[in-house]
């Protein structure tokens, strides 16, 4: 099958199917063979990976991730794709294309069917109207995962890739970071795809920590620490954790708790490390 990652190959298959491009599923496809080769660059995928592509759109990384990998699973929203990719990866006998949800799909019975449990590889080029969910579903429902390489819009790798101090930082960057190494491999413009989406991309790998970097006894408390200190970007710590309703230490405890890790009482929630979170929550937990 002719290389999709020919933009004269990829507008001759969509006029001939007479595709109609869907904005509500951020379809916005790769026409630049340098990107996609960065990708699976990026991703690491050998003929031992089972490789997990989200949204496979005209099967254009596809066709390179099925080049790269033992196996590839597609899953795909639109139906209106299903006879396209039934064209373009014909001759690829390592891909499945699943026409699902991937926010219904039980990831962790996929890997469980295909991949013998054994953590699989995620690369894609994201619809980004669910960059979130799709990161954190896959995090925090504990699916065996080795790593996720994939196309988000510019902003959001930032935000993924912030430390304290950074604009950038912020809930997402300390989520991302106690599940993940993250590493920027990419820069995109917006002329790398048909159509050209109205933001710059970026392509991200995050690499799964074996062990969260911070030991915490209480999971679901640190995340709901981090959620409160930044719900209020501009008031202090000890004022956010106070008005939020899933914290319920009284406002001596909280600017005890702040003294006990020698922040000072007006500190932003900002300026706390993963670390300084991890060492919050265990106090609070401790109470
Ligand atoms: N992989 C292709 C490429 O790189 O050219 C297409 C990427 S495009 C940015 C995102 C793809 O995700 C689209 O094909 C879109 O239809 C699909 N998609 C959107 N929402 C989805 C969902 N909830 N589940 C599965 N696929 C979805």
């Amino acid at each position: 099958m002719a290389d999709l990652g020919n933009p004269k190959n990829t507008i001759e298959i969509i006029q001939k199917h007479q595709f109609v491009f869907q904005k509500k599923f951020g379809q916005n496809f790769l026409i630049d063979p340098h990107v996609l080769e960065k990708i699976i660059r990026a991703s690491g995928a050998t003929d031992k990976d089972l490789v997990l592509e989200i949204g496979p759109g005209i099967g254009t990384l596809t066709q390179y991730l099925a080049e790269a990998a033992r196996q590839v699973i597609a899953v795909e929203i639109d139906k209106n794709l299903m006879p396209i990719l039934k064209e373009t990866l014909d001759g690829y006998k390592n891909v499945t294309v699943m026409n699902e949800d991937i926010l219904k799909v039980d990831i962790k019975e996929l890997a469980e069917e295909y991949n013998e449990g054994q953590p699989i590889k995620v690369v894609a080029n994201l619809p980004y109207y669910i960059t979130t969910p799709i990161i954190m579903g896959l995090f925090e429902g504990h699916v065996p995962v080795e790593s996720i390489t994939v196309m988000v819009q510019k902003e959001v790798a930032d935000r993924m890739q912030a430390g304290p101090g950074s604009k950038d930082y912020g809930a997402l960057s300390l989520a991302v970071q106690y599940y993940a190494e993250a590493y920027i491999a990419a820069n995109v413009p917006p002329n790398c795809f048909i159509p050209r989406p109205n933001v710059g991309s970026a392509v991200i790998r995050l690499t799964k920590h074996k062990t969260p970097p911070v030991k915490v006894t209480d999971e679901a408390l640190l995340f709901s620490l981090i959620r409160a200190a930044f719900n209020q970007r501009r008031k202090t710590l000890q004022n956010g954790l106070n008005n939020s309703a899933h914290i319920s230490y009284s406002k001596e405890q909280i600017r005890e708790g702040l003294s006990h890790l020698g922040l000072p009482p007006a500190v932003r929630g900002e300026a706390l490390s993963l670390e300084q979170f991890g060492e919050l929550a265990n106090y609070f937990s401790g109470l």
